[in-house]
């Protein structure tokens, strides 16, 4: 059992706002950790002692900075087992996955610790003479950081790592349905990193709201739903606190030819039921020319039909439940609404139940065949393990499809035709576009999306210093 309070300094201290629990959800009877949540009293002396030590660290030399924050990741991955079992209790993924995503953050924190050492600053050309010109970045000062439940160290570890190496404080507040993987971390970080340069703040909406409503934050930092992320946007606006905001996805595969149908098909399912379908960047709607419609349609039930569904932690578990109730049920009644509006459940289409699992939340791999791109699975994210597939005649009319959603966050296309592929390369409106593979990313490329998927700085690679970092104008005279 996992019990925590709040990282405050550099001291546990329990909460003084009301506690919650966290429950295993292939095993919903049975409790996985007691978490006491922050007041906004808590908030505002996490706020200073991030100021406090942030002014320090930002004085501390940037490779020293990169140095230290190295030993910060080599104290993570000696816990790589623990964390990754966290993963899988609370989030309920196979552990081979959270064992990756370990992994995944790590190398993306090494990424961000050489990132530290290089800098982004430049030298520029003056139009006046005996003058130099330089363009600077400095730490942006004290991050707030905002995190859901479906990668429970990846998405923490992509702020954390930058905000960091760049030379500010970060204030962490996790999902409360994961909050253990984040406690583990902040634990990582004793004795390894200064003492206020990463607190926890456990609790949900009310604690997030208290953490990005103060005046002390320079900078918002939320992966999560677009209907927070708007609320998020407007407090952080109140004090103009800049934002980065990375928000949900609707995303597609077309299929317009595929030399190997077989490993097209192999990857768009790993990317549609990965994390049970819970990654804001799995694939949803699978676009087909329609000459493909019937081999892609039968290659895909096929393919769910392999799923073995059960507990994370058993061996030869493939998918696991969903991460709670709430999303079990919005999963189910999306797909209910997509049957109403006329699409053909091809398989699955309801809750699975598993042996011995009876209560866990349990969402059987679906696929959904007849899809208009009207229906509302095919423009709502579901964020479940279901596929809509949907058929097109023509060029025009899969572009139209691919980009007639509010969403704009990644992309696939497979085909051999060099001209359809520039034309996906110029035309798809997603942030990540990738062609003949599915839509897992790279650990230094910028990651992002437009439209309703993103506002502000991409993170990920180089790109994160736009967001921890602040802008200067330099103009120095040969005295
Ligand atoms: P969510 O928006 O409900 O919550 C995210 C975080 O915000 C949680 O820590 C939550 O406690 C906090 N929060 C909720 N209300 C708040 C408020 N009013 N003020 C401050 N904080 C508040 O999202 P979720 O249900 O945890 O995650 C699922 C969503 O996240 C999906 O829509 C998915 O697409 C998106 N997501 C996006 C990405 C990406 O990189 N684009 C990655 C993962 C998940």
């Amino acid at each position: 059992m996992y019990a925590y309070g709040n990282l405050i300094g550099g001291r546990w201290v329990a909460g003084e706002a009301e506690g919650f629990e966290t429950v295993n959800p292939a095993r919903p009877a049975s409790t996985i950790g007691r978490y006491s949540a922050a007041s906004a009293r808590q908030i505002g002396r996490m706020v200073d002692a991030a100021a406090q030590a942030q002014r320090a660290w930002r004085a501390v030399p940037s490779v020293e900075r990169g140095a230290v924050f190295a030993r910060f990741v080599s104290a993570i991955e000696a816990r790589a087992e623990d964390l990754a079992r966290s993963i899988t209790l609370e989030q309920g993924k196979p552990l081979a996955e959270a064992r990756a995503e370990v992994m995944k953050s790590c190398a993306e924190a090494r990424f961000m610790a050489g990132e530290a050492a290089r800098g982004h600053s430049l030298v520029m050309p003056s139009a006046r003479p005996g003058m130099h010109n330089m363009v600077l970045r400095r730490p942006r000062g004290v991050i707030a950081a905002l995190t859901p439940w479906n990668f429970p160290i990846l998405t923490p570890m992509r702020k954390i790592s930058p905000a960091i190496a760049f030379g500010n404080a970060i204030i962490l507040k996790p999902s409360e349905y994961t909050p253990a993987t984040a406690c583990l971390i902040a634990e990582a970080a004793r004795g390894v990193l200064p003492e206020g340069l990463l607190q926890v703040a456990n609790g949900g909406a009310e604690t997030g709201a208290a953490l990005v409503g103060s005046a002390g934050i320079s900078g918002v930092t939320f992966t999560g739903s677009v209907a927070t992320g708007r609320r998020i946007y407007a407090r952080a606006a109140e004090h103009l606190a800049e934002v980065s905001l990375e928000l949900g996805g609707k995303n597609a595969a077309v299929i317009h030819d595929a030399k190997d149908l077989d490993a097209c098909l192999d990857q768009i399912t790993t990317a549609a039921c990965m994390c049970a379908g819970q990654r804001c960047t799995a694939i949803s709607r699978v676009v087909v020319r329609r000459p493909l419609l019937a081999a892609v349609t039968e290659g895909l039930v096929e393919r769910a039909g392999r799923a073995v569904l059960g507990d994370g932690l058993e061996p030869g578990t493939t998918m696991g439940p969903l991460t709670n109730a709430r999303q079990l049920a919005r999963v189910s009644a999306m797909v209910e609404a997509g049957a109403r509006e006329g699409a053909m459940v091809l398989t699955g289409g309801r809750s699975a139940d598993v042996p011995g699992l009876e209560g866990g939340y349990f969402y059987a791999p679906t696929v959904l065949g007849g899809v208009a791109p009207s229906m509302s699975v095919a423009r709502e994210e579901i964020f479940g393990p279901v596929i809509s597939v949907l058929a097109y005649d023509d060029l025009d009319e899969a572009f139209a499809i691919l980009n007639g959603v509010e969403y704009g966050l990644t992309s696939a296309l497979f085909s051999e035709d060099n001209s359809v592929v520039q034309r996906f390369v110029d035309e798809s409106e997603n942030g990540m576009l990738h062609v003949n593979h599915g839509t897992i990313p790279d650990n230094h490329m910028p990651f992002g999306g437009v439209k309703s998927s993103g506002v502000g700085a991409y993170s990920v690679g180089a790109s994160a210093a736009n967001f921890y970092t602040t802008e200067h104008s330099v103009y120095i005279r040969h005295a």
